[in-house]
């Protein structure tokens, strides 16, 4: 039975009593138009409100819908990796349970998927009914990250996507742990497009996103897919170092025209800035190290292959069998 599903939906659920029963009534709806199999997969990030009994009721009622409940809330992007582990679906939608992303864009999706495509993205036009603070933080670090990496991942896109099974399985073998999502799906390649759509006001109820969980999100997709802050005590360093040698000189060559005493507050000013930048340019050495056993701690692959033609080690195999 298992081997027929097509598509399975991943919704990350915390404290979402007040929409799990219209989110599901909203996705059952889009799905069955697809007439495929499907299923609704739910990871419960450890609510402490009534999610987890409502989500129970209704796997009772509908064999589609799967539960996967956590011990206690490891977050978002914990949530949706383990859904994407458990999942067995042949294309995966990750999709927010407050309908902020709207269920229908999942038929755009799989329409993209069909046309052989390995991910679509959603890609946010507009925001409707957000605070003007989460709009502009928003908006202001999805180019901030992709001023700050190689890795080209799109602005203004969140986790609601569609992968192919492929990239889910390389996802799933990637050993890193803070892992922001977005971010390698946009680093594992494959042929990506995007829809676009308008993200809708939240259901009901709050965000579950406080500006704490906001930080840290930030945080894993810099430090995962940048080497820049590393770099930043090396820059500064420079440029205290040839401050310092400005003054210096400047003091310098008064000193010999002016008959100023050499030692003066701007000349132990100079000294200062001098050792200070090269304190903090050895600190960017470091800090250029540190980011490579930062890499090789994430054991990420140094390349992914989507295909061999004429793979001869296929051929050898073959004829080792034979
Ligand atoms: N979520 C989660 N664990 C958390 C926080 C949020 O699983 O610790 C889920 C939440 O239930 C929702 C999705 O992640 O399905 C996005 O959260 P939310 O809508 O509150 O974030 P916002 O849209 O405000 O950024
Ligand atoms: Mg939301």
């Amino acid at each position: 039975m298992y081997k027929s599903v097509i598509y399975s939906i991943i919704v990350p659920l915390y404290n979402e009593e007040l929409v799990i029963d219209e989110t599901y009534k909203r996705l059952k709806s889009i799905m069955d138009s697809t007439s495929e199999d499907y299923e609704l997969l739910f990871v419960n990030d450890g609510s402490s409100d009534a999610t987890r009994k409502k989500v129970e009721k209704i796997c009772v009622k509908d064999m589609n819908v799967r539960l996967v409940n956590f011990s206690r809330n490891f977050g978002h992007q914990c949530a949706i990796t383990a859904g994407m582990e458990v999942s067995i679906g042949e294309a995966i939608v990750v999709i927010d349970a407050d309908l902020q992303d709207p269920p229908e864009v999942i038929l755009e999706m799989i329409k993209k998927w069909k046309e052989g495509y390995d991910v679509v993205y959603g890609k946010r036009v507009k925001r409707e009914g957000e605070s003007f603070f989460k709009k502009f933080t928003a908006k202001a670090f999805y180019r901030m990250l992709k001023n700050m990496t190689s890795v080209d991942i799109p602005v203004d896109t969140g986790d609601f996507r569609l992968i192919d099974r492929k990239v889910c399985n390389t996802l799933n073998s990637l050993p890193e742990k803070n892992r922001y999502v977005r971010g390698l799906v946009s680093w594992i390649g494959y042929k990506q497009t995007f829809v676009e759509f308008v993200r809708q006001e939240r259901f009901a109820g709050d965000s579950k996103y406080p500006i704490k969980k906001m930080i840290k999100l930030a945080l894993d997709g810099i430090t995962s897919f940048s080497y820049k802050p590393l770099a930043f005590s090396g820059y500064l360093g420079g440029i205290s170092f040839f401050v310092g040698i400005l003054i210096m000189v400047v003091d310098i060559i008064k000193h010999l025209t002016g008959g100023i005493s050499i030692i003066n507050f701007a000349f132990l000013i100079s000294i200062d800035l001098i050792m200070f930048g090269v304190m903090l340019s050895c600190l960017g050495i470091i800090g250029q190290y540190i980011g490579r056993i930062f890499d090789e701690s994430k054991g990420r692959p140094n390349y992914i292959i989507e295909s061999i033609i004429n793979d001869r080690k296929v051929d050898k195999k073959h004829d080792s069998v034979n």
